[in-house]
């Protein structure tokens, strides 16, 4: 297959104009039929590398994945590109599996999606003979590994595909993985001479930022409320301190929602998904919020408090941006943090895991202290060398922390060290420099030195700090991590001679200068118009409500972008934007085109939509809605008033999760275990707050319409009135229900 036939489907089956760094050369490893193994970090852009082949080959693709909601969203966004995906898995009924191994049968389905569970049913891999397989394709395949951190015993089965289906090339995907899980990875699963790939763990769109903490909740909300339209993640350690950030954001008007290991399966469920269907600005999460979200348009992760170590700082940091747009990465520490972790290390009772944890420790602050590049720095962390030396995308390279010249001071601590025959630690060296009156100094003689007390001017702390800089930048020589006691090194000397000035990171006692955030908006961002990106997210929810899919599902944040940038008027211009495909194109094209035309007022085209529409063209739910009561409406409501709280609580939203599923108030009010003037307050506030539902779902259309004229003739939205001039043959709840319907009516566009 020759490079332009791949770039001709990229373009129109995913509607992108260039491969990210290596998909070329897996998806062509894949297609000549070898096997694969790739390591690309989170929005390296996997999926892809094993979707064009799966419409590109003969045969169905067997694709296998940890998660339920994983694999849901794989077969989503496979679909939305009109590919035939489905998935197995255990909710299904008979029905719905006789159907989709019908229609793998008949080759619709291009990519089947599978638990390892499945793999390993009796009797799974001998169907699995009877088909005409393409690959196989393992996501997240460090589960197989007990080195990585999420193994999954039933991923060993996956052993059989190579052993038992000798034709068929398997790949196998993964975004950590130390050379150790690597190995265990390709060993398992028997991979044959395959292609490896290992993609720089660089994420060129995230901008990463160290603060001080001093007011942790007001930062954070500081923070968010810039970015009034944007999605986030802040991550907190304790759930204590996740619930009280949530709240005081919520406070503060943002939509928060919290998610921790002590909330209810349900409740969990509930962010998370609010969360994916932008329905919830922000997640509050311990770090037990991770694996499966995979929202592309998360705008930023935020830590409130010092992570425990550079990896799961990167893992975290790794959840913003993957769709390639700018995201920024901010986090805030105190020493406090430090105290609070080094007293978690030292309750470690197995002596080597508890070395490891302070070692990593040590690593994460010195990364929160270092006035070094950050990028750099966790590059460096991964075995990788960053080659520039300004990034153009931390707070270190941006010119944004403050240093100070430590000339003198450095020249003070480095001669303490000296005097003390280099055998101290920090501690021990700031004892000295401050004229610390400690037995075990003046048991050294050390109160006798000409160092002792020449540091007077500043406390311990900074003294620790000078040190501890000192060894993070090589001046001084650290030669067992076990034993902290730094030696003066070769760069150490130049500074004490004079030949050499040394700066180090001034510790604001005043409150940190905010992110210069329009700098950053113009790095990798487009620039486009506002207010029609607005009307064309409007839209976007309202299809993604309409057919129960995320938004960024029907199109991207970035195609939005450019849609709103380049304008485009006709369906050939509209396949010039990143993420509009063919599928797309006839699906949601005309519908994003008449909405661009009216605003720059251009002509309806001559003879028709200028794209064909789709069989099934989607529509907007209020559309839907208008179109489901028979008989036109009297003229609709003004609607319900909203309230100040704009925010859903968590049982508001496991309401919505229920309305979503299509129950009816009654339906809602029994499976939550409420009554159902408690669903209909729920239903009140979620309209009010731009959900769009069915008026079907909740009451037949004759009755609404019916109901709607009883409020048109008393003039107004109150209750009573309608109830009483139906002779009480309406309820109040009733009447309830309709108002917040038409309501939804009248706020249609
Ligand atoms: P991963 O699984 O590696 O974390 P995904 O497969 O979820 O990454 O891809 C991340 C995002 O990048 C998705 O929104 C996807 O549409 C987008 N993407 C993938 N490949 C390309 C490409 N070649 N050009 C533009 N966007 C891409
Ligand atoms: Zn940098």
């Amino acid at each position: 297959m020759t490079s332009s036939t791949l770039h001709q489907a990229l373009s129109d089956i995913f509607g992108f104009s260039q491969f990210r760094p290596h998909q070329e050369e897996i998806v062509s490893a894949l297609m000549a039929g070898q096997d694969v193994f790739a390591v690309m970090p989170t929005g390296g852009g996997k999926s892809l590398c094993y979707q064009l082949p799966a419409c590109l080959k003969k045969g169905v693709a067997v694709i296998v994945s940890p998660l339920i909601s994983l694999m849901k969203d794989q077969v989503d966004a496979a679909n939305a590109n009109g590919i035939g995906a489905a998935s197995l898995n255990s909710s299904l009924g008979e029905k719905e599996k006789r159907e989709i191994y019908s229609a793998v049968r008949s080759g619709d389905v291009r990519l089947l999606c599978i638990s390892p569970e499945r793999f390993n049913a009796p009797g799974f891999t001998d169907y699995l003979k009877t088909l005409d397989l393409s690959f196989f394709a393992v996501d997240e395949a460090h589960c197989i590994s007990e080195w990585g951190h999420d193994f999954r015993p039933d991923y060993l089965s996956l052993a059989a595909m190579t052993r038992d289906f000798p034709g068929i090339p398997v790949a196998a995907f993964t975004a950590t993985a130390t050379p150790r899980v690597a190995d265990d990875i390709l060993r398992r699963l028997g991979l044959r001479n395959p292609h490896l790939t290992r993609a720089s763990f660089n994420r060129p769109n995230l901008f990463y930022r160290v603060r001080l903490k001093e007011q942790v909740d007001k930062q954070i909300a500081d923070f968010i409320r810039e970015r009034p339209d944007e999605a986030g993640i802040v991550y907190r350690t304790t759930r204590k301190s996740v619930e009280a950030t949530a709240a005081a954001l919520r406070r503060l008007g943002v939509n928060a929602m919290a998610y921790h290991a002590g909330l209810t399966d349900l409740e969990r469920k509930t962010s998370q998904e609010a969360f994916r269907h932008d329905r919830c600005q922000v997640v509050v999460a311990t770090i037990a919020f991770g694996m499966g979200i995979d929202k592309p348009n998360v705008r930023y992760v935020i830590h409130g408090d010092l992570p425990k170590n550079l990896e799961g700082y990167y893992q975290e940091t790794g959840r913003a941006g993957r769709d390639g747009e700018p995201a920024q990465c901010l986090l805030l520490h105190s020493g406090g943090d430090m105290a609070q972790l080094i007293h978690f290390t030292q309750a470690i009772e197995d002596p080597t895991a508890r070395e490891a944890a302070s070692e990593q420790l040590r690593q994460m602050a010195a990364f929160a202290r270092s006035d070094q590049c950050r990028r750099a720095a966790i590059l460096r962390y991964f075995g990788e060398e960053y080659p520039d030396d300004n990034c153009g995308g931390c707070d270190v390279c941006l010119g944004e922390v403050e240093r100070e010249d430590a000339t003198v001071a450095a020249q003070k601590a480095l001669s303490a060290m000296v005097r003390t025959g280099e055998r101290f630690g920090a501690a021990y060296v700031a004892d000295i420099l401050v004229g610390a009156d400690t037995e075990k100094i003046r048991a050294n003689g050390h109160d006798a030195l000409p160092t002792y007390g020449v540091g007077k001017d500043r406390d311990k702390n900074y003294w620790k700090r000078v040190v501890e800089a000192l060894v993070a930048k090589g001046l001084a020589v650290v030669d067992d991590s076990r034993y902290p006691t730094p030696r003066v090194g070769e760069r150490g000397w130049k500074v004490l001679r004079g030949e050499e000035p040394f700066e180090i990171l001034k510790m604001a006692d005043r409150p940190s200068r905010p992110a210069r955030r329009g700098r950053d908006r113009d790095a990798g961002d487009i620039a486009y118009d506002r207010d029609l990106f607005s009307l064309l997210r409007q839209e976007r929810s309202a299809i993604a409500s309409s057919k129960n899919i995320p938004p960024y599902m029907v199109f991207s944040d970035r195609s939005l972008k450019e849609m709103a940038s380049l304008k485009p008027l006709d369906g050939n211009a509209m396949l010039a934007v990143s993420g509009v495909g063919q599928h797309k194109l006839s699906a949601y094209g005309e519908t994003f085109l008449a909405i661009i035309r009216r605003y720059v007022g251009a002509p309806e085209p001559q003879g028709g939509p200028a794209v064909k529409k789709a069989a099934a063209p989607a529509r907007a739910p209020a559309a839907a809605a208008g179109r489901s009561v028979s008989a036109p409406l009297p003229a609709p409501l003004p609607p319900v008033p909203r309230g100040d709280d704009v925010v859903l609580s968590g049982t508001e939203a496991a309401t919505l999760e229920c309305l979503q599923r299509g129950l009816g108030i009654d339906d809602a009010a029994r499976e939550r275990g409420v009554r159902p003037e408690t669903i209909v307050n729920h239903l009140e506030k979620i309209i009010a707050m731009g959900e769009r539902f069915q008026p079907s779902q909740f009451m037949e259309p004759d009755r609404l319409e019916m109901i709607a004229g009883l409020f048109q003739q008393s003039g107004g939205q109150l209750l009573r009135p309608v109830v009483e001039s139906s002779n009480e043959a309406v309820t109040y709840l009733e009447a309830r229900v309709a108002r917040a319907l038409l309501a939804q009516q009248a706020d249609a566009p």
